[in-house]
């Protein structure tokens, strides 16, 4: 798998020094951990960023993650939270996140403490160097169970042989972006959102930071295996049309076959005389071809399937809930800022 290359640093961009720094954590159920994570991320921004934010999202928790979140805001202002109506998933809730965020630079992590706060210094000097994306990139997967770890595998080689857009190996959701990279993010209209994709097909600067994930620090994983493998036909599906190409090459390739295949008993017909039709052949032609066929039909199906939500044009999410912010950034409904 190709390697994603730092880009060079010009020695003409002035330092940047951010006046807010944000960041964003989508939670689902984290009311164990919401705490931990809060007394492990301000030490780290205080002298880093005296104005910063806290942007929690609760994306429909079904315990008192909200209500901890509130608590939180009410002793330190700079926690903001959003609570959404209900389970939009992780993409939604980072989306609305990354809207919200005032920051120059904008904070992605997750609310378990696997991703380490201790970064952030390094992500921010990355940033102050004139980097727009920095992207922190896991050295080994050994948190993860060994079917996890192969569907992943398996996944980022496929992903990288039929799309255009590279991810960095390794590289997962606990990045830092400039404020027009979150604003470039914000600005797309595509409701099926695909976020690893979608922050490589942006582009500007980028460069990886390696560090070691951490074991969660309490619940447990809301990724099943199922969940993943979906997640994973929808990020190839939103970056790559090639599902649906390969049928033609198919079809092509097996009408020349059966053409050759017809020359050939018109040959051997003519030479040989007529040989008894052979019935199981007949069986496994017609057979595998109506298997194929419902495949591309499938396939076809689950494209005009995100067509159709993306024609509905509803919103990404809905927020019930908000507290922290001003009211007039306090809404949101995650339909295109402009
Ligand atoms: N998360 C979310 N909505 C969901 C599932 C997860 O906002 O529907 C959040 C979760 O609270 C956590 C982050 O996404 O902050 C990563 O989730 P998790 O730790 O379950 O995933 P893993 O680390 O196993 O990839
Ligand atoms: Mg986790």
């Amino acid at each position: 798998m190709r390697q994603a290359q730092p880009t060079p640093q010009s020695e003409t961009l002035p330092p940047r020094q951010p006046a807010l720094l944000s960041v964003v954590v989508p939670c689902y159920n984290e009311s164990d951990g919401l705490r931990a994570l809060l007394a492990a991320l301000t030490p780290v921004l205080e002298p880093l960023a005296p104005r910063h934010e806290i942007i929690l999202v609760d994306d429909g928790s079904r315990d008192n993650t909200f209500d901890i979140a509130q608590e939180l805001s009410r002793s330190d202002p700079r926690v903001k939270a959003l609570r959404f109506a209900r389970n939009f998933g992780k993409e939604a809730a980072m989306a609305a996140g990354l809207a919200h965020a005032q920051g120059d630079a904008v904070v992605l992590m997750d609310a378990d403490l696997q991703h380490p706060p201790a970064l952030i210094p390094e992500m921010v000097a990355c940033w102050t160097a004139g980097t727009d994306m920095v992207i922190a990139v896991r050295r080994r997967r050994d948190t993860d169970s060994w079917l996890r770890r192969l569907v992943s595998r398996a996944f980022y080689h496929l992903f990288d042989a039929v799309s255009e857009v590279r991810i960095p190996p390794g590289a997962g959701d606990f990045r830092l972006f400039d404020r027009k990279v979150a604003q470039a993010i914000v600005s797309l209209p595509e409701r099926n959102r695909f976020m690893k994709g979608i922050t490589s097909w942006v582009g500007f600067r980028q460069e990886c930071l390696p560090f070691d994930v951490a074991d969660r620090a309490s619940g447990r994983s809301s990724w099943s295996l199922l969940k993943l493998l979906r997640y994973a036909w929808d990020g190839i599906t939103s970056f790559s049309t090639l599902p649906l190409r390969v049928w033609s090459v198919l079809g092509v390739t097996i009408a020349g076959l059966s053409a050759l295949y017809g020359l050939w008993l018109v040959i051997s017909t003519t030479v040989f005389g007529i040989d008894v039709p052979g019935y199981a052949s007949l069986m496994v032609s017609t057979l595998f071809l109506g298997g194929v066929q419902l495949i591309s039909l499938g396939v076809l199906g689950e494209y005009v399937g995100r067509i159709f939500l993306e024609v509905k044009m509803r919103p990404m999410y809905l927020v019930a809930d908000s507290v922290g912010f001003d009211d007039a950034d306090a809404s949101g409904t995650g339909r295109k800022r402009r």
